[in-house]
């Protein structure tokens, strides 16, 4: 389906869902490296989200969905993973406000802006073990696409591989933010929480568009 706020509603359905889903497995990543809420923060914060949606006017745009996604977040998810989201889809929201459909380039304003707000709200690097490991990949995979004139659907999906492949990279990783980073060493050979569930966002986003 084209991207418009009809996708952005079924991207965030589609979310809820997923994440309701994964949320025993986010919970055993996030009890093995954190604290072991991921999985009911998430699905704390989706499931408000969905709730709202239908709230929202039938002519309501990308960016309407998104700055609702991102102020339920912020006031439903308590954890480092509710503001860091929370800005993602402000940010988003703002990059793409006032476009009824987005293009490519948009997509991409979309992801990066994602990306930057997460990045701004919670200084981690590239490597550092957080979901910057699998947005940052994500938002490359999309440029590239976008350069080579992909359409929004092979964009997206780009976008996910490319965060499956982030996250899967966080294994290895010693964390330098966040509740991982206490655990020194210990961190090694688990997957970061955030970014299992940025892959399965990322995921939706694509799978809601490829209809
Ligand atoms: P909490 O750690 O407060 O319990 P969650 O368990 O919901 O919050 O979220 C943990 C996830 O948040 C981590 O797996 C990591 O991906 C992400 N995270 C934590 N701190 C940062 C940070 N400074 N920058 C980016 N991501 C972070
Ligand atoms: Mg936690
Ligand atoms: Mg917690």
């Amino acid at each position: 389906m084209p991207l418009t706020g009809a996708w952005a509603t079924a991207w965030m359905t589609l979310s809820a869902q997923v994440v309701s889903a994964r949320r025993a497995e986010l919970n055993t990543l996030d009890r093995d490296i954190g604290d072991g809420d991921h999985g009911e923060n998430m699905d704390r914060g989706f499931e408000a989200v969905a709730g709202k949606l239908d709230t929202l006017p039938a002519e309501a745009s990308p960016a309407d969905v998104l700055k609702l996604v991102a102020t339920t977040l912020i006031s439903t998810v308590g954890g480092a993973s509710g503001p860091l989201y929370g800005t993602a889809f402000l940010k988003a929201a703002i990059a793409v406000g006032g476009l009824d459909r987005l293009d490519p380039q948009a997509l991409v304003a979309l992801l990066t802006a994602a990306r930057d707000g997460i990045v701004l709200r919670g200084k981690a690097e590239l490597g550092d073990k957080t979901m910057v490991d699998a947005w940052t990949p994500a938002v490359i995979a999309a440029a590239a696409v976008q350069k080579d004139g992909g359409d929004v659907v092979a964009l997206l999906r780009a976008a996910a591989e490319a965060a499956d492949r982030g996250a899967v990279a966080t294994e290895p990783l010693v964390a330098r933010k966040g509740r991982a980073s206490y655990l020194g060493e210990r961190a090694r050979g688990h997957r970061d929480p955030g970014a299992e569930s940025t892959r399965l966002l990322l995921r939706a986003a694509a799978d809601a568009a490829d209809v």
